[in-house]
């Protein structure tokens, strides 16, 4: 048994074979006086090849990467693995068994709290342990998020600049065998798991497959195809690249995308569809006012042109929430630009 602050781990990174095991993660606190709550991880190995970490529920509530890695788990078989896959389904556990987005054990977003720490709380411990214990061995990786409860998102991959133009090649390069069908260059969220997969020069992204409080297939598909996909495009898993991975990638950056804010708080009716390509000064919501019952709503418009990546799903809004991202698709060579 080894020890990351309040986690203790059985694990063996070094072992071959197919470990199904879970990180103890000791909290006490009014609702909890003691607790040891498990994180399941699973480490598949065998013969020789690339470090490959696969990783869902970093925010409790976005559930296709869950289903997916959890699902890829239980069939995967040793002897079609060249290298080692370190699974970690459910990465934000607390989170994930109070279905909300952060962790209530302490009220910390766990992709705002990379690189971590082991002795600044449990959600940083949890950071911590993956920073410190795993990215320092893994080749490659990607976190599986969603848009949430309040957000959906057109299926991309998020793949964040830095660590080195060699790394970030390879990244967008993973990123287009996992096949979401657009891929977005950010500069990276700080405290996310990304940036700092990229200190460890791991070629890494996050993908975005839905949300809304939602499981959807066909976002739980793109999942289940593109990690494999990922796997035997890297040469960790027998196997073609699946004919779906050949769909071609668009791309967009965030230079090239804006943000519509909602000026005030009310009902929030969307006028456009999430992927609808809008210009810019037409008409996308109304918020129609909570408690001034009579009057006029609010209208918004596109901030520019573009396809809307993100819609809110709630019909409720308040000042300050996103009610849509638009952005403008870019050719490939725009990524490195
Ligand atoms: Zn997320």
């Amino acid at each position: 048994m080894a020890n990351y602050g309040p986690i203790s781990y059985q694990i063996d990174l070094d072992a071959k074979g197919k470990q199904l095991s879970a990180l103890t993660l000791d909290h006490s606190d009014d609702a909890n006086a003691y607790t040891a709550l498990s994180i399941p991880i699973a480490i598949i190995a065998n013969g020789e090849g690339p470090t490959v970490l696969l990783v869902a529920g970093n925010h409790g509530n976005e559930y296709e990467g869950q289903v997916a890695l959890r699902e890829f788990v239980r069939q995967a078989d040793v002897s079609d693995i060249s290298g080692r896959i370190i699974v970690i389904p459910s990465l934000n556990m607390p989170a994930v068994r109070a279905d909300v987005r952060v962790s209530p054990l302490d009220g910390v977003n766990l992709n705002r709290v990379f690189p971590g720490s082991s002795d600044a709380g449990p959600t940083a411990a949890i950071a911590g342990f993956v920073n410190d214990i795993v990215l320092p061995v893994c080749d490659a990786g990607v976190d599986i998020h969603t848009g949430g409860a309040e957000a959906s998102l057109i299926p991309l991959a998020y793949v964040c600049r830095g660590g080195g133009d060699a790394v970030f090649a390879a990244s967008v390069e993973l990123a287009e065998a996992f096949a979401t069908p657009w891929i977005y260059s950010e500069a990276g969220v700080t405290g996310g798991i990304d940036p700092e997969a990229r200190r460890h020069r791991v070629a890494f992204f996050c993908t975005e497959l839905g949300g809304g409080a939602r499981l959807g297939a066909e976002t739980t598909e793109i999942a289940r195809c593109g990690v494999r996909n990922m796997l035997r495009y890297l040469g960790v898993l027998s196997g073609e690249v699946e004919s779906k991975a050949a769909t071609r990638c668009r791309y967009v950056t965030d230079a090239h995308a804006r943000q519509l804010i909602s000026p005030a708080s009310g009902f929030l009716e969307l006028l456009c569809e999430l992927g609808e390509t809008v210009s810019a000064g037409q008409d996308v919501a109304i918020v129609h006012p909570l408690e001034n019952a009579f009057a006029e709503p609010t209208l918004l418009t596109a901030p520019d042109d573009g396809v809307v990546m993100t819609v809110r799903t709630t019909a409720r809004v308040s000042q300050g929430d996103i009610v849509l991202d638009t952005a403008q698709e870019v050719g490939r060579a725009a990524l490195f630009a």
